[in-house]
């Protein structure tokens, strides 16, 4: 495949720093922070011979591109003879404090930046694996390219805790270049508030992003409250986890003490009162419950489908009732 630069350039600083043309094609964009806001020409004036590193562009804080290396060679800027030989590697201008944020300016040229150059190299689609074992094991498929980070490589923090918790974000903005829409982060998750049921035998894993690296498993029956939802899978609040595996049993949270009323508690109330009126009821109490019901103390309420009448044990006794009974006892002792 021929390669080419980005028509996206505005200033030229070839460095001398780098391996000759790439052993791979390109299916790696690696993002650096260059530590300091400098400007397009600055990053490319910081690899002269004898540095012993460089980088394929810079961008300034100002979101100016400097072309460094072709893209057609191996740089020297991933500590990485692996990465750099099929990465486009970029020095973007950040802070030079943690976390090394970038400009609007340089994040937004970098998007375009990806984007340019996946368009170029036959790339539909870029990912990102918040994981590096996975992401450096991942090999891409036709059409596929990924995203690498320096620190996987070196004791470094580049690119920076501000780029680096931006990856995933930065990937679905590329994605969405590539797909000829514009990036709606409405669309890469919904702000959702309500409790749900884990249905799992085995327990649901709980992972660091959907399809993600597994953190922790929630049993069997574990109620979570859910906070966003993104294809299918949901925030607890520690990780997400596939909704396909929770059963939700409230509604917005939120939203349900704002619209309660009397009328709605009623309904709740006398909703929770028919689950409790069965025969439902714990061994310890069954001589006391025998002697009730043969003495008739207790009559019970209507037949259960089986045909036993419905003692209702675990529902409440009311005042009225309370004095029947102390009245039927009294009757039986002879009293009333
Ligand atoms: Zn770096």
């Amino acid at each position: 495949m021929g390669y080419t630069n980005s028509p996206l350039v505005d200033c030229v600083k070839m460095s001398p720093n780098h391996s000759g043309k790439r052993t791979h094609r390109i299916d790696r964009i690696t993002p650096h922070c260059v530590v300091g806001q400098c400007s397009a020409e600055r990053i490319g004036d910081c690899f002269p011979a004898g540095r012993e590193a460089s980088c394929n562009y810079g961008i300034g804080y100002d979101g100016r591109v400097c072309l460094i290396v072709d893209e057609a060679n191996r740089s020297w800027c991933t500590s990485s003879n692996a990465n750099d030989q099929r990465a486009i590697t970029i020095e973007c201008a950040s802070d030079s404090t943690h976390p090394y944020a970038f400009k609007d300016a340089c994040y937004k040229k970098l998007v375009k930046l990806c984007i340019d150059i996946c368009q170029r190299n036959g790339i539909k689609k870029m990912l990102w694996i918040n994981n590096k074992e996975k992401a450096l094991n991942y090999e891409p498929k036709a059409g596929e390219g990924i995203f690498t980070v320096h620190r996987w490589y070196a004791n470094k923090s580049c690119p920076g805790d501000w780029m680096y918790n931006r990856m995933g974000q930065l990937c679905d903005e590329v994605n969405a270049g590539l797909n000829g829409c514009s990036y709606n982060p409405s669309e890469q998750g919904t702000v959702v508030n309500y409790q749900a049921k884990v249905i799992a035998d085995d327990g649901l894993n709980c992972r660091d992003e959907p399809n993600g690296t597994i953190l922790m498993a929630y049993p069997n029956g574990a109620i979570l409250t859910i906070t966003q939802e993104k294809n299918g899978w949901g925030f607890t609040g520690a990780g997400w986890v596939s909704l396909q595996w929770v059963e939700k049993i409230s509604d917005n949270i939120m939203q349900e003490d704002d619209d309660m009323d009397l009328a709605k508690f009623k309904e709740f109330w006398n909703q929770m009162r028919k689950e409790l009126q069965d025969n439902d009821s714990s061994a310890y109490s069954k001589a006391a419950r025998e002697w009730a019901t043969s003495t008739g103390l207790i009559a019970g309420n209507g037949t259960q489908i089986n045909g036993e009448p419905n003692y209702m044990w675990a529902d409440i006794l009311t005042r009225e009732q309370f004095v029947t009974v102390l009245y039927r006892f009294a009757q039986m002792m002879g009293k009333a």
